[in-house]
């Protein structure tokens, strides 16, 4: 199954467009060949539970047990505690279904007894079947904040709670401890051979990631490559295209994703849309090498697909 002999892949992923890819390249890499670091800017605690929205859909997917249709949560799953919860007022906005339940329950169990977040991300991944290494980006609390027109929101309350309506003005982390980087993830990032950047939110699931100066180090150091989450101008789901007005003034699209990138001089591959040919040229005026390619990942096959066409692209940078 070896794609680049004794070569190690580092993939910065947010939710589902970051899952999506992750287990694209999962399918192909072994695994000491591939790991995984997962946004954690999007974590709260809800219900008493550590909830953490991208670790699980990045677990879910790579585990198979997702439910493809919304792209996050677990397929066959019911809400019964939910109904049941609402019947003693408490918030009932964030939908956590009787399966998922027990994923939040166990992390914060876990926590409890002194595990840290890697370490429980670990043990839960291994025992969901997941072969792949799963690191989220920093152990203590590192919260994404929506600087709004009016309010500062936090991130769920501006996501969920708000549909992600509210206007942006810019987004900002408050984090416990003293951001001193996951040793696990400054092992990863030594390692890496190539990092990839997921096709996921560039604000609010790549940025968190890269708000950490030794993560930006090193991608700026290694060869990198991006995969656009914006085809025809279009987030393929979330609020992607929205914030590139709100927070860059430039219109959404693959070329202001490359240069939002390309300003910090972290990419030397993108990969976008067949779609946004159109803008190749003005993609490779930033210095960078440019493939086109139907970057939907329908289902698992497409995620394959998409992944072997990037890993195959990204060979001569390795
Ligand atoms: P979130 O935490 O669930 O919002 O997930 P991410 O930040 O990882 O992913 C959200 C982004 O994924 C959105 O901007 C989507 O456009 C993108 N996305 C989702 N599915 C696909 C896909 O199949 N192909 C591409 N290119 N982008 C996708
Ligand atoms: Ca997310």
């Amino acid at each position: 199954m070896q794609f680049y002999k004794d070569k190690k892949v580092l993939a910065l992923a947010g939710g589902v467009g970051g899952a999506r890819l992750a287990n694209g390249l999962a399918q192909h890499l072994a695994a000491d060949e591939l790991t995984i670091v997962v946004n954690t800017g999007d974590d709260f605690d809800y219900w008493g539970l550590m909830i953490c929205p991208d670790l699980d859909t990045v677990t879910y997917t790579l585990a198979g047990i997702n439910n493809p249709k919304t792209g996050w949560g677990l397929a066959g799953e019911t809400h019964n505690c939910l109904q049941q919860i609402k019947n003693f007022d408490l918030p009932s906005w964030f939908q956590l279904g009787d399966k998922d339940l027990a994923t939040h329950i166990s992390r914060s169990f876990l926590l409890k007894e002194g595990f840290t977040l890697t370490e429980a991300t670990a043990v839960m991944a291994e025992k969901l079947g997941i072969r792949h290494t799963v690191l989220p980006m920093y152990d203590l609390p590192y919260r994404t904040i929506a600087v709004t027109e009016t309010d500062d929101l936090d991130f769920q309350t501006y996501f969920v709670k708000e549909r992600w309506q509210p206007v942006l003005k810019a987004i900002r982390w408050e984090y416990e401890g003293d951001k001193k980087i996951n040793p696990a993830l400054q092992q990863a990032l030594d390692e890496a051979d190539l990092i990839i950047f997921c096709p996921s939110n560039p604000f609010v699931s790549i940025d968190p990631i890269l708000s950490f100066p030794a993560v930006l180090d090193a991608v700026q150091a290694k060869p990198s490559a991006a995969v656009s989450p914006i085809i025809g101008g279009e987030a393929v789901k979330g609020p992607a295209a929205k914030m590139f007005p709100e927070l860059t003034g430039k219109p959404a699209s693959a070329l202001s994703v490359a240069a939002y990138y390309q300003e910090r001089g972290l990419l030397n591959a993108f990969i976008m849309d067949e779609q946004d040919e159109d803008q190749r040229t003005a993609v490779e005026a930033l210095g960078l090498k440019v493939h086109t390619a139907d970057s939907l990942m329908r289902a698992t096959a497409g995620q394959a697909r998409l992944a072997k066409i990037v890993l195959e692209f990204c060979r001569d940078l390795v």
